[in-house]
C-alpha cells in the first residue's frame, strides 16, 4: 500500500494570486519573510484580495531564512490569539516551512518538536485552519510537499518535519512572483528542483503516480533553466511550474543521498554555508555515478537520458551522457564543479577532512538516505564526500 497526496486545489499561471479573493473564511493570517514580497507589492495585493474575500487579515512578517523554533513558537502564539481559519504563507521556502510548523503548534499547543519529528506521525490538522501556500522561488516546491525544515539554533539541530497533514490545502503557483528572483537564486533553486525530480525518479519509493511528474519536470528544467537564468521570462514562468511538478513527485516518492549530503554539509563548516541548491548541483553527478552501480538505478538514469534526447547504446553510455549533461548545465549556470571551488574556496580543506567521518555518518542517518537506490557504507560515503570536495572520479 502506498499513499499519494497533493493539495486539494492548485491555481497556476500569471495573475493566479487573485484566487485569494475566492477563499472562504473569516480570518486569515499571512506569514511572510524579510520584505521582498512587500517591496514588490505582492503583500499589499494579497492583503487586498483577502479583504475582498471578506476576511479580517493579520500579518506575521520577518520569518528569517532557515526559520527557527523561536519564530515558529511566536507565530503559533499569534495564531492562538487571532484564531485564523486560513493560514496563508507567501515567499521562498522559509516562510512557508515556518508557517507549516506554526500551524501544528496552533492546533496542538501541547505538542513538541520531539513529538513531531517522527516521520508521518502528526496529529490531525485542519481542526482550526486550512493552509494556502504561495511560492516566490522556483525550487523547494514546499507549496505542494509534506515537508518542512525548522532549526533549533540553541541545540544546533535541524528538525525535518514530514507528514501529509502539512501538505497545503491550496497552492497558488503564480509565476509573476518568481520573475523577481536574482540570477544566482534562479540557478541554485532550479538545480535543486532538477535534483528533486531525478532523485524522485530513481527513488526506491517511486511509483506510476510519481514517475510521469518527475520525467516531465526533468524535461522542462532541462529545456528552460538556462534561458530562465539568462532572463527569459517565459522560460522563468515555465520553471515555476516545473519545480512544482518535481515537488509533487518527491513529496510522494521521497529523495536520495544527494539531499542527505547537501543537508549535512550545508551548515557544517566555519567558512560559511553551502547553499542547498548549489550543493545538490555539485553532488548530483557524483551520486549518479555511484548509484548507477545498481543496475536498476542505471536503467532508470538511462530512461531519463533518453527522455531528454541524449544518445547512448547501453545504460552505461546513457548514464555517462546524463552526467556530462548535468555537468554542462552547471557550467552554463556558473555553478562550481566541487566544494573546493565553492565561493572562491571558503570551505577549508583541513576542516573538511577533519569533519569527514562525522559528516559522513550524519549523511547516512539523514531521512533521505532510506529511499536511495544504493545504501552507502560509512567508508563509501566518506569517499563520495571527498570526491565532491576535489571533483574526483567515482569508481566504486
Ligand atoms: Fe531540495
Amino acid at each position: 500500500m502506498a499513499r499519494f497526496t497533493l493539495p486539494r486545489d492548485l491555481y497556476h499561471g500569471k495573475g493566479s494570486l487573485e484566487e485569494l479573493k475566492n477563499l472562504e473564511g473569516k480570518k486569515a493570517i499571512l506569514v511572510v519573510g524579510g520584505g521582498s514580497m512587500k517591496r514588490f507589492g505582492f503583500l499589499d495585493k494579497a492583503v487586498g484580495y483577502l479583504k475582498e474575500a471578506g476576511m479580517e487579515v493579520e500579518l506575521f512578517e520577518n520569518v528569517e531564512p532557515d526559520p527557527s523554533v523561536d519564530t515558529v513558537m511566536r507565530g503559533a502564539e499569534k495564531m492562538r490569539e487571532f484564531e485564523p481559519d486560513w493560514i496563508i504563507s507567501m515567499g521562498g521556502g522559509s516562510p512557508i516551512d515556518a508557517a507549516k510548523a506554526m500551524w501544528a503548534f496552533y492546533e496542538y499547543p501541547e505538542t513538541t518538536f520531539e513529538d513531531l519529528i517522527t516521520p508521518f506521525n502528526f496529529p490531525t490538522l485542519r481542526t482550526k485552519a486550512k493552509f494556502c501556500a504561495i511560492p516566490s522561488t522556483s525550487g523547494t516546491a514546499t507549496e505542494v510537499t509534506a515537508f518542512s525544515v525548522i532549526t533549533d539554533y540553541k541545540k544546533g539541530i535541524k528538525y525535518p518535519l514530514a507528514d501529509f497533514n502539512i501538505t497545503p490545502d491550496v497552492a497558488i503557483v503564480d509565476p509573476e512572483l518568481a520573475e523577481k528572483m536574482p540570477k544566482k537564486l534562479t540557478a541554485h533553486t532550479g538545480m535543486d528542483a532538477m535534483t528533486h525530480a531525478i532523485e524522485a525518479y530513481v527513488s526506491t519509493l517511486h511509483c506510476d503516480y510519481t514517475d510521469p511528474l518527475a520525467l516531465h519536470a526533468i524535461k522542462m528544467i532541462h529545456n528552460d533553466l538556462k534561458a530562465s537564468f539568462d532572463g527569459d521570462m517565459e522560460a522563468r514562468d515555465r520553471m515555476h511550474n516545473a519545480q512544482c511538478l518535481a515537488g509533487m513527485a518527491f513529496s510522494n516518492a521521497l529523495l536520495g543521498i544527494v539531499h542527505s549530503m547537501a543537508h549535512k554539509t550545508g551548515a557544517a563548516y566555519s567558512g560559511g554555508h553551502i547553499v542547498h541548491g548549489c550543493a545538490n548541483a555539485m553532488y548530483l553527478p557524483k551520486v549518479i555515478k555511484y548509484n548507477a552501480k545498481n543496475s536498476e538505478a542505471a536503467k532508470r538514469y538511462g530512461e531519463i537520458a533518453l527522455f531528454i534526447g541524449l544518445k547512448g547504446s547501453s545504460d552505461e553510455e546513457l548514464v555517462d551522457a546524463l552526467i556530462s549533461e548535468i555537468k554542462s548545465m552547471n557550467v552554463s549556470l556558473e555553478i562550481p564543479s566541487c566544494i573546493k571551488e565553492y565561493e572562491g574556496g571558503i570551505i577549508d580543506e583541513k576542516e573538511f577532512m577533519d569533519k569527514l567521518p562525522e559528516v559522513a555518518k550524519l549523511a547516512i542517518s539523514d531521512a533521505c538516505t532510506g529511499s536511495n537506490p544504493r545504501i552507502p557504507t560509512p567508508e563509501e560515503m566518506e569517499k563520495l564526500l571527498k570526491a565532491c570536495f576535489y571533483d574526483e572520479e567515482i569508481d566504486f
